[in-house]
């Protein structure tokens, strides 16, 4: 495909741009249950409207965007206090990924830093331990920059197997990492266990909040119970908090939040001899989207801290009732203690995948989890709506299927692309395959 010789008109362009969005799913009506957390109509034209206003502008340069500046220091300062340590200082970054990958460069930094005195440079490669359940982001995080991310089995209670975690510290250990909440069970990590061996050892403790981040704050403040996450608890050393998950922002926004200024310092780049100049950068990411900044800061400012309250009373709502309308359904459970509005359900008398199936021909989109099969919701204010009509038609489905036995076997389930990064795995082949595909332009289309 060529770019075209001369361009097409704006109209034309729209129309192609409407025509393709109907091919995709209907995330608006509630059918999709997972990918997008919309907020309501007047948070997406706050969104739309501070985009417009700041397109152009680039976050590489804050002495040239004194606003973007403003926006993102007050967002870190915003955010830290959710987070329980009105001083703790971090970054905007483009997703969990990133803000994983930031918080892992810090410790691999850190850990062979000679000048620290908390502990001694490791000799070997660096470590990292985390619980099975942990995103593979920190796969992702250890395969770039050269680190070994050991798993720890997960307990009967699907969170962190703590005793586990500690048989697996080598001298190499830089880092433990708890999940609050991991994705595919929704349960939160015993994060201050984790953080406590983690202090008992001189070791770094990261908080995977890219789910609960901008969520168990507004909980707590609605008085409902909310397992200890955040800096409240000593040893936590660096979260992850997503923005563009609960925190309703665009897609490309999260934050990375530190403890303690001094490790912050090993996140960034710099370079003094550059013809170009000096050049000093923060983040992965080189030129940074200014209007991802902006509008964080004024959805943040539009919706305050009612305007979260309401979303995840709404959500929590929602989610409970699900939870009840599952677990009356006979042969279906929901999986361990869902902390939020994140769950994973099954059934030990059939096939869950067939259920999956039999609701996608009814319209609903419901992820699969696998090793063991399950399915997966992420619950948002938008899906408030669909409750009923879902948890009927779930009832329908079951009975539909109930004679499909429960297997291990069948096609794997697919999260975003990737399964794991070992390269052994016949599967990863055909994810890279998969992946690699992505952006061929398909004839005929
Ligand atoms: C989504 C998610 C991530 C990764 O975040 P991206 O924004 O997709 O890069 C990491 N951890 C958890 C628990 C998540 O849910």
């Amino acid at each position: 495909m060529n770019l075209p010789s001369t361009g097409l008109s704006r109209g034309e362009i729209s129309s192609v741009l409407r025509d393709e969005a109907t091919k995709d799913v209907d995330w608006k009506g509630g059918k999709l249950w997972t990918l997008v957390y919309y907020a309501g109509d007047d948070v997406a034209d706050l969104l739309g409207e501070t985009f417009k206003e700041y397109l152009y502008t680039n976050g590489l340069g804050p002495t040239a965007f004194k606003s973007l500046k403003r926006f993102e220091s007050e967002v870190i300062a915003m955010t830290a206090s959710l987070l329980s340590e009105p001083s703790a200082i971090g970054n905007m970054t483009t997703g969990g990924t990133e803000s994983i990958l930031m918080a892992m460069k810090s410790a691999r930094d850190w850990s062979r830093d000679s000048s620290q005195t908390s502990r001694r440079a490791a000799e070997g490669r660096p470590e990292v331990v985390a619980p099975e359940t942990a995103h593979p982001a920190f796969d992702k995080a250890a395969h770039y920059l050269d680190v070994k991310l050991v798993r720890a089995p997960i307990g009967p209670h699907l969170r962190a197997d703590v005793d586990a975690m500690r048989e697996l510290i080598t001298p190499n250990t830089m880092m433990l990492v708890g999940s609050a909440p991991n994705y595919p069970y929704g349960t939160v990590d015993d994060i201050p266990a984790i953080a406590s061996l983690a202090q008992e050892r001189g070791l770094l403790c990261h908080v995977d909040a890219c789910l609960g981040g901008f969520f168990l704050p507004f909980m707590r403040m609605l008085g409902e119970p909310v397992p200890e996450f955040d800096f409240a608890v000593p040893g936590v050393t660096t979260i992850s908090a997503d923005l563009h998950k609960y925190g309703y922002s665009v897609r490309g926004t999260s934050t990375v939040m530190y403890r303690d200024g001094d490790l912050r310092r090993h996140q960034f780049f710099s370079r003094a001899d550059w013809a170009g100049g000096l050049y000093g950068s923060p983040t992965m990411t080189g030129s940074r989207p200014g209007a991802a900044i902006a509008e964080s800061w004024a959805l943040m400012q539009y919706l305050g801290e009612d305007g979260y309250k309401e979303r995840v009373r709404s959500t929590l709502d929602s989610t409970r009732a699900i939870i009840d309308g599952i677990n009356a359904i006979d042969g279906m459970t929901v999986r361990g203690e869902p902390a939020m509005g994140v769950l994973a359900f099954g059934s030990d008398a059939f096939d869950c995948y067939a259920l999956s199936s039999a609701m996608r021909k009814r319209g609903w989109d419901i992820e699969r989890l696998q090793r063991p099969k399950n399915l997966h919701l992420v619950v948002t204010p938008n899906h408030a709506k669909v409750v009923d009509q879902f948890l009927a038609d779930l009832r329908a489905c079951a009975d539909e299927v109930r004679d499909r036995p429960a297997t291990e076997s069948g096609e794997p389930a697919l999260y975003g692309a990737i399964d794991s990064v070992d390269d052994d795995q016949p599967v990863n082949e055909l994810i890279l395959g998969f992946i690699d595909s992505l952006t061929r332009v398909e004839e005929g289309v």
